[in-house]
C-alpha cells in the first residue's frame, strides 16, 4: 500500500479524499494555488504545496509544478479528482513512465474515451447501442450530409468537452455551418481539440449513468445506476440513486447495467468509471460517454451500497483484487445529491463569487455534506462555483427527499448567493416526487419562477 499520496485537486473532493486517505493511516499531499491559500482541503493535508498563482493552467493543471510537488514530498502515488487533470491521457501516461502512481486508469484506456467520437464507436463495437450519428468527427459538409440524412434536431459536440461545454442545438440546416465552427472554436481553446461530431437530439431524455469499477486482474463489477436528468446548462444539479423510472422498470436495470459493463470490458477499464446514457420515454436507452474518474455525484452510489468507492480507487491502483461479488450488491434504500453552488437560479444560473460569512453543513439522520469551503472563505471567479454537496440517505425516495429538504433549511450559508432555496423549491415540486421529469425541466422550471 501507499504511504503517501498528493491529491492534485481542491475544494470537497480534495477534502474528502483526503479524510479517506487519513481514515487509512496514508499520509496525504495537498497542493494549491494562491487563491487556496486558506482552503479546507489545505489545512486538513498533512502536508501542502503551493504550486502557482490562481488560473488554473499556472497551477491544477500545471503538470510540472504537481510532478515537482510530487517528487519533494516523496509521495508515491497521486489521486487527480475529477475535472482538472482527471482524465488527462498525457498525465496519466507520465505517471505511468516515471512514478509516481496515477489513482485512475491508464493512458491508453482515457485514450480510448476521452475523445467522445471514438467512444462511441468503441461502445458501438461492444454491442452498446449510441445515440445515431456521426461514425466519428465530421467536417462542414460531412456534417451537412449526415443531418440531411438523419434530421432535425441535432447536437454538435466537442470530441474533447465535458463539464457540459462544448455542446451545440442545431434546429435547421441554415444554423449548422456556425454551430460547427464555434464548436471547433470552442473545443479548442477549452479542451485543446477541434474535433466536432454530431449526434441526433434526442427528445426530452432522462439522463441515467451506471457506476463501474474494475481491478487490474481482470474483475468487475457495476454499482448499479444513478438518475441525473435535474441539470442545467447540460450540468447535473441534483442527482439520484437509484433512478425513479428504473425503479419502476427493473428489467431496464438489467439491460442499462449490462450495456455498462460491455462498453468498459471492450476497452479493459481499470479503476472507478461511469458510463453515461440518454434514455427517451420509453426506457430506449443510447450510450453518450464514459468517464474515466470518479465523478462528483459517485456519493449517492456510496449512500445505497455502502461501498467506500474512493478506498477502493486506492486499493485498485495498489494492485488489490476487487473482493466486491454482484451477485452479493444490493440496493439499500434512496439517496439524492443536491449540489450547492454560488449562482443566482434566478439570473440564468450566473456564478456569484463572493466572500462567505458563515457556512455551516447540516448534520442529522442520514445526512452527508462534501464541503469544500468553510467561514469567511472566498469564492474566487477562478474555479467551478460548487461549494459543497449535500447527500440525504434514507430506506425510500420520500424519506431521503424530506432528509435533504430539512438538512438544506438547516444548512448556514452566508454572504453569498446560493442556489440553495431553488434546489429546496425543487425537491419540494409535485413532478419531483413523481419522478417526472427530463433534461429540459429545471431549466424551464427556473425561467417559470422568475
Ligand atoms: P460529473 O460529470 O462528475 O457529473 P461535471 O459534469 O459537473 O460532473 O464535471 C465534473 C467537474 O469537472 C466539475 O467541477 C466541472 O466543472 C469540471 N469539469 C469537467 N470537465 C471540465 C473541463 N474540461 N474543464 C474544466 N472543468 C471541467
Ligand atoms: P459532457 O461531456 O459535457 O458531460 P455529455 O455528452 O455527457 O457531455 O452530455 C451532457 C448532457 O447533455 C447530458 O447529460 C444530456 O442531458 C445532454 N445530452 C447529451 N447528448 C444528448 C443527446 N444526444 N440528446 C439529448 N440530450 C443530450
Ligand atoms: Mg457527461
Amino acid at each position: 500500500m501507499f504511504d503517501k499520496v498528493l491529491i492534485a485537486n481542491r475544494g470537497e473532493i480534495a477534502a474528502r479524499i483526503i479524510s479517506v486517505l487519513k481514515a487509512r493511516g496514508i499520509g496525504t499531499v495537498a497542493v494549491y494555488s494562491d487563491a487556496d491559500a486558506d482552503a479546507p482541503h489545505v489545512a486538513l493535508a498533512d502536508e501542502a504545496v503551493r504550486i502557482g498563482p490562481a488560473p488554473v493552467r499556472d497551477s491544477y493543471l500545471n503538470q510540472d509544478a504537481i510532478f515537482d510537488a510530487a517528487h519533494s514530498t516523496k509521495a508515491d502515488a497521486i489521486h487527480p479528482g475529477y475535472g482538472l487533470l482527471s482524465e488527462n491521457a498525457g498525465f496519466s501516461r507520465r505517471c505511468a513512465e516515471s512514478g509516481p502512481v496515477f489513482i485512475g486508469p491508464g493512458p491508453g484506456v482515457i485514450d480510448a474515451m476521452g475523445d467522445k467520437a471514438r467512444a462511441r464507436a468503441t461502445a458501438q463495437a461492444a454491442g452498446v447501442p449510441v445515440v445515431p450519428g456521426s461514425d466519428g468527427p465530421v467536417d462542414d459538409a460531412e456534417a451537412a450530409a449526415i443531418a440531411e440524412r438523419m434530421g432535425y434536431p441535432l447536437l454538435v459536440k466537442a470530441a474533447g468537452g465535458g463539464g457540459g461545454i462544448g455542446m451545440q442545438l442545431v434546429k435547421k440546416a441554415s444554423k449548422l455551418e456556425r454551430a460547427l465552427a464555434s464548436c471547433r472554436d470552442r473545443g479548442a481553446s477549452s479542451f485543446g481539440n477541434a474535433a466536432v461530431y454530431i449526434e441526433k437530439f434526442i427528445e426530452s431524455p432522462r439522463h441515467i449513468e451506471v457506476q463501474v469499477l474494475f481491478d487490474q486482474h481482470g474483475n468487475g463489477v457495476h454499482l448499479f445506476e444513478r438518475e441525473c436528468t435535474l441539470q442545467r446548462r447540460h450540468q447535473k444539479v441534483v442527482e439520484e440513486a437509484p433512478s425513479p423510472f428504473v425503479q419502476a422498470h427493473p428489467h431496464i436495470r438489467e439491460q442499462i447495467c449490462g450495456a455498462a459493463m460491455a462498453a468498459a470490458s471492450a476497452i479493459g477499464y481499470v479503476n472507478a468509471g461511469t458510463v453515461e446514457f440518454v434514455m427517451g420515454p420509453d426506457g430506449d436507452f443510447y450510450f453518450i460517454e464514459m468517464n474515466t474518474r470518479l465523478q462528483v455525484e459517485h456519493p449517492v452510489t456510496e449512500a445505497i451500497t455502502g461501498v467506500d468507492l474512493i478506498n477502493w480507487q486506492v486499493d485498485i491502483a495498489a494492485g488489490a483484487k476487487l473482493t466486491l461479488d454482484q451477485s452479493a450488491l444490493a440496493i439499500d434504500g434512496h439517496a439524492i445529491e443536491c449540489r450547492i453552488y454560488a449562482e443566482d437560479p434566478d439570473k440564468r444560473f450566473l456564478p456569484r463569487p463572493g466572500t462567505l460569512g458563515r457556512f455551516e453543513a447540516p448534520t442529522g439522520e442520514g445526512i452527508r455534506v462534501d464541503a469544500g469551503y468553510g467561514s469567511g472563505q472566498e469564492v474566487t471567479p477562478y474555479y467551478d462555483p460548487m461549494l459543497a454537496k449535500l447527500i440525504a440517505h434514507g430506506p425510500d425516495r420520500g424519506t431521503a427527499t424530506a432528509r435533504a429538504q430539512g438538512a438544506l433549511e438547516r444548512f448556514v450559508i452566508e454572504g453569498v448567493t446560493t442556489n440553495r432555496d431553488f434546489v429546496r423549491a425543487v425537491l419540494a415540486e409535485p413532478a419531483f416526487a413523481a419522478g417526472q421529469f427530463d433534461t429540459g425541466w429545471l431549466e424551464t422550471y427556473a425561467k417559470g419562477r422568475g
